[in-house]
């Protein structure tokens, strides 16, 4: 680990990821014990929204673990986690309406999605070579193998920051779609359903965020290293 003026912003940054993720728990298990109205499972929010959207030929299926839900563009799939898929809670209906938030934008090829599947592979490479490349770098007096793990950060960093509005907006819609058809129920739930998607929303805050900071922080040492 680097210190130098970015380590306590790092460390501050990685204190409010704990507490936003303490935060995701608590709000998410609060409301998955809370049935919705209308006794929709997940599965059945999220298939009628598809429907409500011509995605007919996206099928709904259900995926082993806990917070495993996602929507996978490659095989055009609604991924949902056995509670969310099972359960009528509100919780369920808030997780399932926002991965069908990425069907739609799948589907009107929104830029900042397909730019961000774009990224994702040669993202996984670099994000695990990047310190190596780094550090060889600095080891071996090669500024050039440095500069390369320098710009793998500033990369994952980019990625973070496309990946904010793509996660902003598959609330967005589906929550308006929720409140318009009546299914969200109560304000309290509406809420709640609320709820759950700004803490899942503010965890990609913090990851940006920490992206941030140890890009600027490498870009700092780098600057130095190389005067
Ligand atoms: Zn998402």
């Amino acid at each position: 680990m680097i210190f130098d003026a970015y380590t306590p912003l790092i460390l501050l940054v990685f204190v409010a990821s704990l507490l936003i993720q303490g935060y995701l728990s608590r709000t998410y298990t609060k409301w998955g014990r809370v049935a919705n109205p209308r006794g929709m499972t997940g599965a059945d929010v999220a298939r009628m929204m598809l429907d409500a959207n011509g995605l007919q030929n996206v099928p709904v299926q259900m995926v082993p673990g806990n917070l495993s839900d996602h929507y996978d563009p490659g095989q055009k799939t609604v991924n949902l986690s056995e509670s969310n898929f099972q359960v009528a809670s509100v919780a369920a209906m808030a997780v399932a309406a926002h991965e069908v938030g990425h069907a739609i934008q799948d589907k009107s090829h929104m830029p900042a999605l397909v730019l961000r599947g774009k990224m994702a592979m040669p993202l996984n490479l670099g994000m695990n070579l990047a310190p190596w490349l780094f550090m060889a770098g600095i080891f071996l007096h090669l500024s050039g193998l440095m500069w390369v793990g320098v710009f793998f950060f500033g990369f994952a960093m980019l990625f973070h920051l496309i990946t904010l509005p793509v996660e902003f907006d598959a609330s967005r819609r589906p929550l308006a779609f929720l409140n318009e058809r009546g299914l969200s129920g109560s304000p309290e739930a509406q809420g709640g359903a609320r709820n759950v998607l700004t803490a899942a929303a503010l965890t990609y805050v913090a990851g940006f965020a920490m992206a941030l900071l140890q890009f600027m922080q490498m870009l700092g040492f780098a600057g130095r290293r190389d005067d």
